[in-house]
């Protein structure tokens, strides 16, 4: 142990007059330059101790205090571009959203608003008539919820109607959508018992017809989010099974998971089904998240007979699971736009994303091509090709968009290191890795400007 070394340590007081020092503490606050000024000497004291190092130059220890203090003061909340090849990316936070949205939520974020108000009396409100009425408008419902998000409204509805009692449910709709959504436990969860029917690829009228009882309180069906069955299959549609209900007076709830709002193959997209033609075709409750297909925040909406409604709203655990205020301004601001069909698809960036032309990406990743090829220099070599985006967030599984793409490889670098140096920028940026290359799909890159980066 170097005795000099640690008796040459300045003391804190001594630190903190130093000029770089004193203009940290101008920008953030003396008690954590303090604090991180400590850390560095313990740190280096214990180090000289068990003989790692000697005594540091006080150069050194104020650049390691200011490094520490930066990492402290630095966001956790980070910009990514989404470059992944993904548009609904559960990681990044799925849907981008509307210029109206964001605007929205910062309103209700900046001061008071009304969010259990009625403003026309002064009484008490509900928070959910905020959506209530866009979202019947939409859909054709009688009436609708808001929760914080699909799983959370799959869980309500379950729960409300169910508790104690058998839910029926087709075996090969028993999902996982990732993240620890598993639909069995989620009807384990919700109170309710499991009655699965049917083989994992056919289920018939009959086997709903044999497995409904007296302890039977609801039909569900749930969209088959991330997975296809084909081949040998046979399912049974939202009309009979509606019709079964009826029958035996159960009601029929969808899990559509997305659920869009309109039919996307105005826009040339694949046909999903839509929450109106769910309800349509008798579903009594249709749940689906807000920030899939529907381009919106995180939330869970559920929509349908108002007499269900009622009792979901009257349900404590609504309370433990609603939506917050900014949640309710921004998914208003989304579901407004759905009121002008036509510019739509200007407006919500997940549909944008969806139907933009292949020109527009080519024009985009050949600018952003000429960018990096400048940021990043001649040791790296950058090529465009044609690739595929897939819509993610569960939605329309197995059909892809034909995209543009940059391929970049590196001749010093391997592809996972440039895809982890791309992601530790500022921005950013999500590629994926492709066969030891680093791919940015350009389809969800607005513009190269969007890359705008600084390389560490
Ligand atoms: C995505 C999905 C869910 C979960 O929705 P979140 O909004 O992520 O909670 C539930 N069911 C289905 C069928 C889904 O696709």
């Amino acid at each position: 142990m170097d005795k000099n070394a640690l008796r040459g340590l300045p003391s804190i007081d001594e630190l903190l007059r130093a000029s770089e020092l004193n203009m940290a503490v101008s920008t953030s606050s003396a008690a954590l330059v303090a604090e991180c000024a400590r850390a560095v000497l313990d740190e280096i004291r214990s180090a000289i101790i068990s003989g790692k190092r000697g005594g540091p130059g006080r150069d050194e220890i104020i650049a390691m205090t200011i490094e520490r203090l930066s990492f402290l003061l630095k966001p956790s909340v980070r910009r990514v571009i989404n470059a992944s090849g993904t548009i609904l990316h559960t990681n990044i936070g799925r849907a981008v959203l509307s210029d109206e949205a964001a605007d929205a939520i910062a309103l209700a974020a900046s001061g008071n608003m009304n969010l259990e108000i009625d403003l026309a009396t002064g009484e008490r409100g509900e928070r959910d008539s905020l959506v209530e009425g866009l979202i019947k408008r939409l859909t054709g419902a009688e009436a609708a919820a808001v929760v914080n998000n699909n799983a959370a409204a799959v869980l309500l509805a379950l729960n409300t109607l169910s508790e104690g009692m058998e839910v029926v449910i087709s075996r090969g709709e028993l999902v996982e959508i990732g993240g620890s959504f598993r639909l069995p436990e989620i009807i384990r969860k919700s109170g309710c018992i499991l009655m699965e029917v049917g083989a994992t690829n056919r289920t018939l009228p009959l086997d709903y017809e044999a497995a409904i009882n007296a302890n039977t309180a609801i039909i569900l069906k749930a969209h088959t989010s991330n997975y296809r069955i084909i081949g040998f299959t046979s399912d049974v549609g939202l009309k009979e099974l509606s019709s079964i209900g009826k029958r035996h007076g159960v009601p029929l709830i969808e899990d559509l998971g997305s659920g869009s709002l309109v039919d996307l193959s105005i826009y040339g997209l694949p046909k999903e089904p839509t929450v109106r033609e769910s309800i349509e075709e008798g579903a009594d409750l249709v749940t689906f998240s807000g920030d899939k297909l529907l381009g919106g925040p995180q939330a869970g909406i559920i929509a349908g007979k108002k007499e269900l409604i009622d009792k979901i709203r009257k349900n404590h655990l609504k309370r433990a699971l609603r939506a917050d205020k900014l949640t309710l301004a921004g998914l208003e601001a989304t579901l407004r736009l759905y009121l002008n069909p036509e510019r739509l698809a200007d407006k919500l960036p997940a549909l944008r994303y969806m139907a933009r032309p292949l020109s527009e990406i080519e024009k985009a990743a050949v600018e952003a091509r000429v960018y990096l090829e400048n940021v990043l220099g001649p040791d790296y070599s950058i090529t465009i090709e044609d690739n595929e985006t897939q819509i993610g967030g569960g939605s329309l599984p197995g059909r892809l968009l034909p995209t543009k793409a940059l391929a970049i490889v590196s001749g010093s670098k391997g592809a996972q290191e440039i895809f982890t140096a791309l992601l530790s920028g500022e921005p950013a940026i999500l590629g994926r890795i492709n066969r030891d290359r680093v791919i940015l799909d350009m389809r969800t890159v607005d513009s190269a400007r969007d890359l705008a980066l600084k390389m560490k």
